[in-house]
Formats: structure tokens, C-alpha cells, sequence
């Protein structure tokens, strides 16, 4: 078996100890993979003289302080250097993002990711790479070949619970973050097991990305009743638009405000499965599944990334401060397309003067003193909630 021509090394593979490792081969053998799985190929070298028979290996590594350096074996010696490119063991790997997004906090702070859609997939993949180190990943469902064409995953895990799935996704952007899964689901039965997975972690911010009102609307109520701050985002029929909340607990509007405000709007969701519309068809007339196309959920998913950011963040980020000052609504409005109850804008042309496509809005949601949720006055009647005598 002939050497690759470069060679990809994983440093927490050779920190392990081991003296001979397997050689994992990609793209027709032009590359090589060093990553710990358990093998012969390689003979790993620790400090400056060889120690060990080479004869029967492929390459060898030889490991200084420093510096990891591959031969090639020709006739039974060390031969010729082998390109190589080594993947730091932990949070070297931030070191572009280091100013920015200060990765020494993010290393510290939790993120409790409930539903693992296309959005909940893509916020926590940005997380990931952003150097956040500990995540809850609760989704109790597992990954089917229609979702691929909307999610970070791909069909090579069809078949998997996403949960488990995104963590390897995880570990491939941050070998060093922690993290705790779950399948459970999300509903009256089960919300105590929840929490107690949310607690355990010590999630600084709560990302609600489940696709049911009745389930945002108790992880809505979790996250109040413990102080929580939660960030949630809900698409339109099929994702021409979406919003974007931002809940803190005794501070903004929470997410049953939004609903019994705003009804219409909170009602206007995209069906995005078969159970989904099986969910929506409340007559005999059948509703068919309409999921939006992946580039219309990931603006939303975006700025719920952005949002948690700054939640874990606080004031510890300099070039994220000045957007403490921006995204300062409750609520954010995003549409894609001009239709349904957006037919009527204008096109966005040239200017910006008026409602566009394509833009985000905050939008100015009261917080309702006597919401079930988060009212401080006790709620007596449905009807007195809306006024109505
Ligand atoms: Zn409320």
C-alpha cells in the first residue's frame, strides 16, 4: 500500500499515546486521515529519534513538542516528508474568531437547543463554530431522506435520532465541547424531564426551534417560570417570511403574548410534514405539506444564532456590543417573498424607505399584563384578557 500524498492529522489522536494507528484513506487514496482509529499503518514517534520497527507501516509520524511531521516508508526506513496538515486538540481552533467572539466565555456558557429542525440544525452548527462548549440537543426524532434537502445533516445519517447526530456534527467543528443529548419529547408529560435536562447543563440561553404551538408555548412557560432567557423563531407558510423573539423573563413580551396578540400572524405557520398537515386539516379538506426552501428558514435561523450570541456573550465581545444596542426589539419580522398578508408590498427596488422584502424589522410587542404566561395581573376571563365586556 503506497503513501498518501497529504496527510490530515488529529492532535487529540496522538496526545492519546498509542504507538501504531491506522491510516483512514480518502479521495481515491490521494489523502490520508490519522484520527485514532486503531491500526497498524502508522508508527508514531515520539521525540526526535526513531524508537520503533517501521518496516511493515505505511508512514511515519514523529511527534516533538510542538510540530508533527509524516515520512513516507521506503524500503523499511523513514523516506521522503509527507505533506501534512495538523487539527489542533481543542480551542486553538478559534483562534481566527478570537476578538471577535471572545471563545475563552463561549467556552463556558451553555446553550439548551430544543428541536433540531432545519433551523434548530443550523443555530446549533454556527454555535458549534463559533467555540460555544456546552450544549443540550433534545429532538425526538430521527433524521429521514425528505429532510436532507433543509438540513445540516445528510443522508449519511438517515435513520440516526437528530439529536445524536448533530452532536458528531458538533465534535467536528469543536472536539472539546460537552455535549448532553436527549429523544424525549416535548409535551405535558414529559416537561419536568425536560427541565431537569436544561438545569442539569445550566443553559445560559434556551433556543425553542420545535415546530408545534403547543410546544413552544410550554417551553415558553418553562423558560419564564425558571428565569430563562429563550430566544424562538417560527416561519410562515411555506417560509415566505418568519419572526424572531427574544423572551426575557419579567422584561419583553413572551411568546403566548404573541399569540393572543397578534393571532393571525402567530397561526400563519409553515406545514413542513405530512404530520404537520394532519395537524392543520381540521375539515374534511386536505391540507397538503408546503415546507419552504432551506435559503427562506436560514435568515431566521441566523439571527436566532446572532441573538443567542449575544446572550452568552453579555458585554464580554467589543465588536458585538454595538449590536446590543440594535437588536434591541422583542420581536423581528423577516419576509422573503411578497405574498399572503405581504402580497401588497412594494418591490424593494433601489431604496429602502418603505416595508421591503428581504430586511429585518424589530417590531414593537407589548408585553400584556394579564398573559397566562407572564402577566403579573391575575387572569379571571379569557374575555377580560381582550377587552371584551
Ligand atoms: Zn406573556
Amino acid at each position: 500500500m503506497s503513501a498518501p500524498r497529504h496527510v490530515v492529522v488529529h492532535a487529540s489522536a496522538l496526545s492519546a499515546g498509542a504507538d501504531r494507528l491506522a491510516l483512514r484513506r480518502l479521495d481515491d487514496g490521494d489523502l490520508g486521515v490519522i484520527d485514532g482509529t486503531e491500526g497498524t499503518d502508522v508508527v508514531v514517534v515520539r521525540g526526535a529519534a526513531p524508537s520503533a520497527p517501521v518496516e511493515d507501516a505505511v508512514l511515519v509520524c514523529q511527534v516533538e513538542a510542538d510540530s508533527v511531521r509524516c515520512y513516507r516508508v521506503t524500503g523499511g526506513e523513514p523516506g521522503e516528508e509527507v505533506e501534512s496538515t495538523v487539527i489542533p486538540a481543542s480551542m486553538d481552533l478559534f483562534d481566527r474568531v478570537r476578538g471577535i467572539f471572545e471563545t475563552d466565555v463561549l467556552r463556558d456558557r451553555a446553550v439548551a437547543v430544543l428541536g433540531l429542525g432545519s433551523g434548530g440544525s443550523f443555530i446549533v452548527r454556527e454555535l458549534a463554530k463559533a467555540g460555544v462548549g456546552r450544549f443540550l440537543l433534545l429532538d425526538h426524532d430521527r433524521l429521514e431522506p425528505g429532510n436532507v434537502s433543509r438540513h445540516e445533516l445528510g443522508l449519511n445519517d438517515v435513520g440516526r435520532f437528530k439529536a445524536l447526530a448533530m452532536r458528531d456534527l458538533v465534535h467536528r467543528h469543536n472536539p472539546a465541547a460537552e455535549v448532553v443529548t436527549s429523544t424525549l419529547h416535548v409535551n405535558g408529560d414529559t416537561k419536568h424531564e425536560v427541565l431537569e435536562h436544561i438545569r442539569k447543563l445550566g443553559a445560559d440561553v434556551v433556543i425553542c426551534a420545535t415546530d408545534t404551538r403547543e410546544s413552544r408555548l410550554l417551553i415558553n412557560r418553562l423558560c419564564l417560570q425558571n428565569e430563562l432567557p429563550m430566544i424562538l423563531g417560527g416561519v410562515f407558510q411555506r417560509a415566505y417570511g418568519g419572526i424572531v423573539q427574544r423572551v426575557i423573563p419579567g422584561l419583553t413580551a413572551c411568546y403566548q403574548c404573541f399569540v393572543d396578540s397578534l393571532p393571525g400572524q402567530a397561526g400563519d405557520t409553515e406545514i413542513s410534514s405530512e404530520a404537520d398537515a394532519a395537524r392543520f386539516s381540521y375539515t374534511d379538506r386536505a391540507v397538503l405539506p408546503q415546507p419552504g426552501l432551506s435559503t427562506d428558514v436560514i435568515p431566521i435561523a441566523l439571527l436566532m444564532a446572532k441573538l443567542a450570541l449575544l446572550e452568552l456573550l453579555g458585554d464580554a465581545s467589543p465588536a458585538f456590543r454595538g449590536l446590543n444596542q440594535d437588536l434591541v426589539a422583542p420581536m423581528f419580522q423577516w419576509i422573503n417573498r411578497r405574498e399572503a398578508a405581504h402580497a401588497h408590498l412594494p418591490p424593494m427596488g433601489a431604496g429602502v424607505d418603505e416595508l421591503s422584502v428581504l430586511r429585518w424589522y424589530g417590531v414593537l410587542l407589548p408585553r400584556l399584563d394579564r398573559c397566562p404566561a407572564c402577566g403579573t395581573k391575575e387572569v379571571v376571563t379569557k374575555d377580560e384578557v381582550y377587552g371584551v365586556t
